[in-house]
C-alpha cells in the first residue's frame, strides 16, 4: 500500500493529533452506539504503549460552523474514557491559544479530546489557516477516519500539509481489505446491492458489474431496473431518469428478482406475493419475495467473496424484513469471505444479531461506496503525497 503508516512513525514523547470519526448517535448525555469509539481503540492504545501524548479531534452532526449544545463531544469524551479506563480531558474549542497550552501541557500517556470541528465552518471548507491552526497543537498527524475520508475538509486533507502524516490502524485495515476486494477477491464474488435509490449507488454498480461473478440487486433500486426491461411496477418507488442506465448496466451477470412483497404503504400488515410479471398497478413493492431469496441464497452458497452493500427491502418494518434478514444469514452461513457496508445495512444486521459474523465491517458508507468505484478519496490522496 502506498499510504504512510502509523506503525512507521516514531510516536514517542510526541503529540500525536488523531482525527477519528465520532459521528456517533446521542440520546441526551449518551451514547447510543459505540461501535465507531470501540473501533478506535487499537489506534489509541498503539499510540498510549508507544507512550505519545494523544490529542484526538472528530465532527458530530451537522452544526454548520456554529457551537450547538446538543454536539458537543463531551459525552463521547465521557464513554471513551470508560472503554479505556482512563482519563479523557475535554476541552470546549479545537483550536486558539488557550487549547494549545493544554496540548503542550499534556504528559505521556494523556489524552485529550478537541470539540466538534465543524463547530467552526473552516472545517469544510477545507480551510488552509484553520488546518494550521489545528496542526499547531501537534508534532504528528493521525487520519484514522475512513468514513470522511471522501470529503475535502480541513481535519483530513489541508492538516497533511503541515505535519508529518500518517494512516491510523483502522483506515490502513478499511483501503486494504476494499483494495482487495476489487483486486483480488476469491472467485465466485458475488456482490449484492440494495437500497434506496440507484442514483446514489450507479457509480459504483457499474463496477460492480465488471468486477463480480455476479450481482444480485434488491431493495427499491430493483423496481428501476424491472421497469427499464418494460414492466408494470405499480407504485413502487422508481427513478425514472435513471431508467436507461439502469438498462444498460443488464447483462447476465446481473440477477434481478423474480418476485416480489407488494402492499398498500410501508405500514400495512396486509401483504401479497407476486411474481415480478404481475406487479398490481395499485400498490408497492417493499422486500424482495421467497423465489428471489431462494435464488439470491444458492449464488451465495457458492460464493467464495460477497459484498453486500443495501437492504432488500423496508426492513425497518416486519413484514418487509425477511429477505433482508434471510440475506444475511445466507451470507453469513456462506463459509465465504464477506464484507458489509453501508449505515442502514449495519443497522439490519445488528438488528438481525449477525452483524459479528461478517469477516469485515466497512465504517464508511459514502466513502466505501466511493472507495469500491475506484474514485480517489481526497484524504488518501493527501496522504499519498506525504509518502
Ligand atoms: P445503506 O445505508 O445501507 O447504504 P440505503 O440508505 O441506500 O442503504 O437504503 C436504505 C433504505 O432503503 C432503508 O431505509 C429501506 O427502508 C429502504 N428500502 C429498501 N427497499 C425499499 C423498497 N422496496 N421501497 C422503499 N424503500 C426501500
Ligand atoms: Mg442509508
Amino acid at each position: 500500500m502506498e499510504l504512510p503508516l502509523l506503525k512507521d512513525a516514531d510516536v514517542k514523547g510526541k503529540r500525536v493529533l488523531v482525527r477519528f470519526d465520532y459521528n456517533v448517535p446521542l440520546k441526551g448525555e449518551k451514547v447510543v452506539d459505540d461501535t465507531r469509539l470501540k473501533e478506535s481503540l487499537p489506534t489509541i492504545k498503539y499510540l498510549l504503549e508507544g507512550h505519545a501524548k494523544v490529542i484526538i479531534m472528530s465532527h458530530l452532526g451537522r452544526p454548520r460552523g456554529k457551537a450547538v449544545p446538543e454536539m458537543r463531544l463531551d459525552a463521547v469524551a465521557e464513554h471513551l474514557s470508560e472503554l479505556l479506563h482512563k482519563d479523557v480531558e475535554k476541552v470546549n474549542d479545537c483550536v486558539g491559544g488557550e487549547i494549545k497550552a493544554v496540548a503542550e501541557s499534556l504528559n505521556e500517556g494523556e489524552i485529550l479530546m478537541l470539540e466538534n470541528l465543524r463547530f467552526h465552518s473552516e472545517e469544510e471548507a477545507n480551510d488552509e489557516g484553520f488546518a494550521k491552526q489545528l496542526a499547531e497543537l501537534a508534532e504528528i498527524y493521525v487520519n484514522d477516519a475512513f468514513g470522511v475520508s471522501h470529503r475535502a475538509n480541513a481535519s483530513v486533507v489541508a492538516i497533511t500539509k503541515f505535519l508529518p502524516s500518517y494512516a491510523g490502524l483502522l483506515l490502513q485495515k478499511e483501503v486494504e481489505t476494499l483494495s482487495k476486494l476489487i483486486d483480488k477477491a476469491k472467485r465466485p464474488f458475488v456482490a449484492v446491492l440494495g437500497g434506496a435509490k440507484v442514483s446514489d449507488k450507479i457509480g459504483v454498480i457499474r463496477k460492480l458489474a465488471e468486477k463480480a461473478d455476479y450481482l444480485l440487486i434488491g431493495g427499491a433500486m430493483m423496481f428501476t431496473f424491472l421497469k427499464s426491461e418494460g414492466k408494470e411496477v405499480g407504485r413502487s418507488l422508481v427513478e425514472n431518469e435513471k431508467l436507461e442506465v439502469a438498462n444498460s448496466l443488464l447483462n447476465e451477470e446481473v440477477i434481478l428478482p423474480v418476485d416480489a412483497v407488494f402492499a398498500e404503504t410501508a405500514d400495512s400488515s396486509e401483504t401479497e406475493v407476486v411474481s415480478v410479471d404481475s406487479m398490481p398497478k395499485d400498490k408497492k413493492g417493499l422486500d424482495i419475495g421467497p423465489k428471489t431469496v431462494e435464488i439470491f441464497s444458492e449464488k451465495i452458497s457458492s460464493a467464495k467473496t460477497i459484498l453486500w452493500n443495501g437492504p432488500m427491502g423496508v426492513f425497518e418494518s416486519e413484514p418487509f424484513s425477511k429477505g433482508t434478514f434471510e440475506l444475511g444469514k445466507a451470507i453469513t452461513f456462506s463459509g465465504a469471505t464477506t464484507i458489509l457496508g453501508g449505515g442502514d445495512t449495519i443497522a439490519a444486521m445488528e438488528r438481525a444479531g449477525l452483524k459479528e459474523k461478517f469477516t469485515f465491517v466497512s465504517t464508511g458508507g459514502g466513502a466505501m461506496l466511493e472507495f469500491l468505484e475506484g474514485k480517489e478519496l481526497p484524504a488518501l490522496a493527501a496522504l499519498k503525497g506525504k509518502k
